[in-house]
Parts: C-alpha cells; sequence; structure tokens
C-alpha cells in the first residue's frame, strides 16, 4: 500500500492528481490513507471555517417535476408520487420559522415546475430578501435558461446548487433520458458561475454504471470549476424508479471523497447530505470529520416532507428536521463542533 500512501501525500502537496492516480487512489484506498486524507481535510476546514458548522434551512417548494431523470423518486413518470407545490405564502411561513431557529439561508429547491416562472420566484426572492436582508437565498431549482438565471440574480438570490450529476457524458446518457443533455447541464453551471452566483455543482456516490474513472473524472471537473459549494451524496435508490433494485452508494467512499474534495478546493461549502445521514444514522457527524462544514435541515412544512421522496427511506424528521435544531446542535457540540447562526458564505 505504499504506493497508495505516496499518492495522498501527493495530493496533499499538490492539491490535484492525473486521472489514473485519483483512479489508484480511490481504488487502493485503506485505512492509513483514509485517515491522512481525512486529518488533511479537517485541518484545512478549521483553517478556514474553525469548529463553525453553518445551517442551511431546506425549503422543498415542489416535487412537480417536467424531467424523468431515471434515478430520481419525483421523475415525471412516478404514477405513485404525490404531488404539491408550495405557495408562496407557505414558502415565507417556512423562512419565519427557521429565521427563528437562527438559521441565516434559505434553500428553496424542488423539481422543474413551470408554475415558477421567473416573474414568481424572482417576486418570493424579493419578499425573502426585503424581510431578511441579513439572510441569503440559495435556489436549486434545475436548468433554465441565462436570461432566467440572471433575472434570479438581479432578484437577489446568492447562491445556485445545480449538481452535474456526472462530469461523464456516456455515464450522464445513461441516467438521464434523451431529452436531457449533460452538455445544457454544464453550460448551465458556467451561466450561473458567469452571472456571479456562488454557484454549487456536485454529483451521486455509487449512481447506476458509475465507475472508478468516472468519479476521477468528476474529481477533475471539480478542480477545472472550482465551485464555491459541491454537494456530494451516497445514490439511494427509490422504489418506483428504474433502478429501484441497484444497491445504494458506499457510505465509506462518500467519506473519503467529502476529505478529498476539501483537499482540491480548501474553502469549498461541503454540505453532510441528507442522503449520507440517511444511509448512517451518524452519517452527518462522519461527514464533518471527514471535511464538510455544512448541515441542511428541513425546513419544508411537515405535511409534504414525505411527500419529497427523492429515495427511500429519506430522513425528514428527528435530528434532520429543522426543529429539531438543539438535537443537532447537541450532536455536533459532541463532536467538537458548533452551529452557528451565520449567513455562510464562501471565504475567499
Ligand atoms: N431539480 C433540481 C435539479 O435538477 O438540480 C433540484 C432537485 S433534484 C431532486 C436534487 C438532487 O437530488 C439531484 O441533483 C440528485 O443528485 C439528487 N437525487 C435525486 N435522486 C436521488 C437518489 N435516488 N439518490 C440520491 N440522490 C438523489
Amino acid at each position: 500500500m505504499k504506493n497508495n500512501i505516496e499518492l495522498a501525500k501527493k495530493l496533499i502537496c499538490e492539491k490535484t492528481l492525473s486521472k489514473d492516480e485519483f483512479v489508484s487512489l480511490i481504488d487502493g484506498r485503506c485505512e492509513e490513507t483514509e485517515e491522512l486524507l481525512k486529518s488533511e481535510a479537517v485541518r484545512l476546514r478549521k483553517e478556514i471555517y474553525g469548529n463553525s458548522v453553518y445551517i442551511r434551512g431546506l425549503i422543498e417548494i415542489s416535487n412537480i417535476c417536467k424531467n424523468d431523470c431515471l434515478y430520481c423518486g419525483i421523475r415525471k413518470s412516478n404514477k405513485n408520487c404525490e404531488r404539491y407545490r408550495l405557495a408562496p405564502d407557505e414558502i415565507y411561513e417556512c423562512c419565519d420559522e427557521g429565521y427563528e431557529l437562527g438559521m441565516r439561508t434559505f434553500v428553496l429547491q424542488g423539481g422543474e415546475d413551470g408554475f415558477y416562472s421567473d416573474k414568481i420566484i424572482c417576486e418570493t426572492v424579493k419578499n425573502i430578501k426585503n424581510k431578511y436582508p441579513d439572510c441569503a437565498v440559495t435556489l436549486s431549482l434545475g436548468e433554465r435558461s441565462k436570461e432566467s438565471y440572471k433575472k434570479l440574480y438581479d432578484a437577489g438570490a446568492d447562491r445556485y446548487l445545480l449538481r452535474h450529476e456526472t462530469a461523464n457524458k456516456e455515464h450522464y446518457e445513461k441516467l438521464h433520458p434523451k431529452e436531457m443533455s449533460y452538455e445544457n447541464r454544464i453550460k448551465c453551471l458556467y451561466d450561473l458561475k458567469d452571472i456571479g452566483f456562488q454557484t454549487g455543482c456536485g454529483f451521486m456516490v455509487g449512481s447506476p454504471f458509475q465507475t472508478t474513472e468516472n468519479i476521477a473524472e468528476d474529481l477533475l471537473f471539480i478542480k477545472e470549476f472550482s465551485p464555491d459549494m459541491c454537494g456530494i451524496g451516497p445514490f439511494i435508490p427509490h422504489c418506483d424508479t428504474v433502478f429501484g433494485d441497484n444497491p445504494p452508494g458506499s457510505v465509506n467512499l462518500c467519506l473519503f471523497l467529502l476529505s478529498v474534495i476539501r483537499i482540491l478546493k480548501p474553502n469549498v461549502l461541503l454540505p453532510a447530505t441528507t442522503a449520507l445521514g440517511t444511509l448512517h444514522p451518524q452519517g452527518r457527524e462522519m461527514g464533518i470529520l471527514s471535511g464538510a462544514n455544512v448541515v441542511m435541515p428541513n425546513l419544508s412544512p411537515k405535511s409534504v416532507r414525505k411527500k419529497y421522496a427523492l429515495y427511500d427511506n429519506k430522513l425528514c424528521d428527528g435530528a434532520e428536521s429543522a426543529q429539531s435544531i438543539e438535537i443537532l446542535k447537541k450532536r455536533m457540540s459532541d463532536i467538537g463542533y458548533e452551529v452557528v447562526t451565520d449567513v455562510g458564505h464562501i471565504k475567499k
């Protein structure tokens, strides 16, 4: 395993590797390399963000989606999905509740629902920013035109999350219907960045057909794109999708990749995702201890949470829910971290 330790040291020194080296690092990882990269990731994160953990209130505004991503529980063709959409007033109520709980970022995420025209989202964003000028608004509403993104930015939205899903075109095409294109996904990301959004990309670990080469390509894409945020979480099957019988992604590999991504881009905002918490009871703590610095408690109205089922058994109550913030604070303090009331922008 000496070779593998050498690669880990090289990554620490040079903050990147070649594609072949990433493949060897991942496939040959052992406890020693995991520990080495984890401690470097934590060191870098502490240097920039101390022991602060940023929280984001996640508001799942609609599970209506025009897309048919093969892995996703809210895909258009899932007839068993009970659809809902929040009205702007309901979104404001979520923000009020989140603000009281100490949240200073609201993430509006949803399927690609035609109801949310530029006009409606712009109004919603403006109203949130007027009421809470000390808060950031993050949008995660899928692919739109550059003109549309610009309007949302001009309305005051600060950040946009759009996972690239995979940096390999052939792999992308195995996960998506032919109406969707890899080129457009990547174009959207560059448009968002160009407009001035704090932009987030990301991918699922262990998605169907994913190879180690694909993961190496994702890492190289992240290095090149240099996102402000990066969302990675394990793939988890949803019973009503094409991949319902596929195995879930590996928690261990996901943690390893969190450490690698922290090293590639030391100041990146890196969430310990709900999917990680869903697959392992200590998933979020382990994510933070591997280099993550963000958690996104669920702030959606309780009545809709179960309906935003991207995958089976998604966590939405317990320490996952915004209302249980005290439990989350305790769990973070037990591992030496502090949940802070802070807008939580990237530190440049
Ligand atoms: N529609 C927006 C978009 O396309 O970015 C945001 C909503 S989409 C449901 C949010 C993310 O959920 C996707 O980027 C995808 O990576 C993740 N996701 C979907 N299905 C999943 C699954 N079965 N397991 C894990 N993550 C999943």
